[in-house]
């Protein structure tokens, strides 16, 4: 528990939230401002910042989970489809800084925008990152 986290507070219970699911690792929720139907945040009960901080068995449970709640909303909302976002550091959108797995059920003709322009890169500067990013794995 980090102290003054509300999110180490809604998942430990000492704040109430709408649950749907919680086992001895997460409580998965509904957020409260739901971009769509049936938005829903994954929490782990430890505190992490962010994926960066995460330990691998911790981050393994977590996407199993993911995938079973994906499918029990998509199920529950009859949804076309679901993106599944996770925002790391501020730049990049986070808000809450305990980690959390957004899944976003998607209907058609929602106005719901997760999404980025296409860019460019040549070969070689697609070359240079993979190389950076293999010697750091
Ligand atoms: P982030 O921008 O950090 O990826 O997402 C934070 C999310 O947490 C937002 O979608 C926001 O609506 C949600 N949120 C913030 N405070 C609360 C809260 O007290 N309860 C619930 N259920 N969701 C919250
Ligand atoms: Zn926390």
């Amino acid at each position: 528990m980090k102290e003054d986290c509300i999110f180490c507070k809604i998942a430990n219970g000492m704040i109430s939230s709408t649950t749907i699911y919680e086992n001895s690792d997460f409580k998965v929720i509904l957020d409260v401002s739901p971009a769509s139907k049936g938005h829903t945040l994954i929490l782990p009960k430890e505190h992490f910042d962010n994926i960066f901080d995460m330990d691998a068995d911790t981050a393994g449970k977590l996407f199993s989970l993911a995938a079973a709640v994906a499918r029990a909303l998509k199920q529950a909302t009859n949804c076309d489809g679901m993106n599944i976002v996770q925002n790391n550091g501020e730049i990049a959108g986070q808000t809450v800084f305990h980690f959390h797995m957004h899944l976003i059920p998607r209907y058609e003709g929602d106005q719901v925008q997760v999404t980025w322009n296409p860019g460019t890169a040549t070969q070689e500067e697609l070359n240079e990152i993979a190389a950076a990013v293999k010697k750091e794995l």
